[in-house]
């Protein structure tokens, strides 16, 4: 029997495969695979589903991950696939894979953090399954959310002109992830040094406790817009553009300049000799929202703080960066392959 290896397809690639064997059977079922979340119709509204796993070893190391914050990080990441699809999340089942090196104390400690997300997001644990572990631990979250059938927003609507924005700021989760990389690397050298994170909170923090931007979601329906197309950026700017221009069936233009950067970013950008834009399109885990609107809407939309536009979408299929010397540099994604 002829064997192929997981990295010749990729995540994506894999995921593809798996759609292309399945068709919707229900007409409830209104989107399956292939956005932030599915949509179901259950009548008056949509219901929206997403799931989101965490895997010690993978997407987070015990030494340095605080088990309160890995259970906030679980809830958190789930609930921006939902805030993804301008939807608002209610509820959540957790499944937890639990090795021998995890006490009843550190489970307590999880499902703290859990709980502070909880009650920030507003959401509901409603349930879940407990297993034993034997690669460590595991926590596999499932998210509900509702939206107005009128107002969800798929990956696939952005359209010729549109205004491609952004939320919050890019890179710092994946500078967060270095400097944690890096004090571990010394404390195992040198066991009796304290970490000194204090200058360096703002990115470790974006990387152990990012928050989804459901705040988000409030603002653009009080000011009554509805964002033609949104994901949210999990694998960073250069993946999330390419789906949506993938998916919209357009091209996209985004600006250097534009692209919204902390100075604490810049500054460690040069401390670990990393392009800040490379960080910013590549970095990952930001979870912030990348959405485009109408021209019409930009102007409700333009005063409100923390959402900035990056570029627009252009006719033919190319995404591009406009880089400060005015060249233009083809966006590939280079985003986190978990596969490899
Ligand atoms: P996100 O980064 O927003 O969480 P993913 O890239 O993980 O999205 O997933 C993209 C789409 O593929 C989603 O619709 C998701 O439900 C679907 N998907 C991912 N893995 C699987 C799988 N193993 N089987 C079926 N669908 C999957
Ligand atoms: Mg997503």
């Amino acid at each position: 029997m002829e064997r192929t290896e997981l990295n010749t397809l990729g995540e994506f690639g894999l995921i593809d495969r798996i759609k292309t064997k399945f068709n919707l059977q229900n007409t409830e079922s209104v989107k399956g695979i292939g956005d932030d979340a599915a949509v179901i119709d259950i009548g008056n509204q949509y219901m929206l589903i997403s799931t989101d796993m965490l895997l010690e070893g993978v997407h987070f190391d015990l030494s340095y991950a605080p088990l309160r914050h890995l259970g906030y990080k679980a809830v958190a990441v789930n609930v921006s696939d939902i805030a993804a699809m301008n939807g608002i999340a209610k509820s959540i089942t957790v499944g937890i894979g639990l090795s021998n090196r995890i006490s009843v104390e550190a489970v307590d400690e999880i499902y703290e953090g859990i709980k502070f997300a909880c009650e920030d997001y507003k959401v509901d644990l409603i349930g879940g399954d407990t297993t034993s572990s034997r690669s460590g631990l595991v926590i596999s979250i499932t998210v509900t959310g509702v939206v107005d059938k009128d107002k969800v927003a798929y990956r696939s609507g952005a359209k010729v002109n549109d205004i491609l924005c952004v939320t919050g700021d890019l890179g710092a989760a994946y500078f967060g992830l270095q400097i944690l990389e890096r004090e571990k690397q010394e404390y195992i050298a040198n066991p009796s040094m304290q970490p000194d994170l204090e200058e360096k909170s703002y990115l470790v923090g974006k990387q152990l406790k990012p928050e989804a931007r459901a705040d988000i979601i409030h603002e653009l329906a009080e000011v009554g817009v509805v964002p033609s197309a949104m994901i949210d950026i999990s694998d960073g700017l250069a993946s999330e553009i390419l789906h949506l221009s993938t998916q919209s069936g357009v091209g996209a233009l985004i600006f250097e300049d534009k692209l919204p950067i902390e100075d604490i970013t810049m500054l460690t950008a040069t401390e670990f000799n990393i392009s800040p834009v490379t960080a910013a399109l590549n970095g990952g885990e930001d979870y912030q929202l990348l959405f485009t609107v109408k021209q019409a809407d930009f102007d409700k939309i333009k005063n409100i703080s923390d959402i900035t536009p990056i570029g627009y979408m252009t006719e033919d299929k190319a995404v591009e960066l406009v880089l400060n010397s005015g060249a233009k540099a083809s966006i590939q994604a280079q985003g986190w392959n978990h596969l490899q």
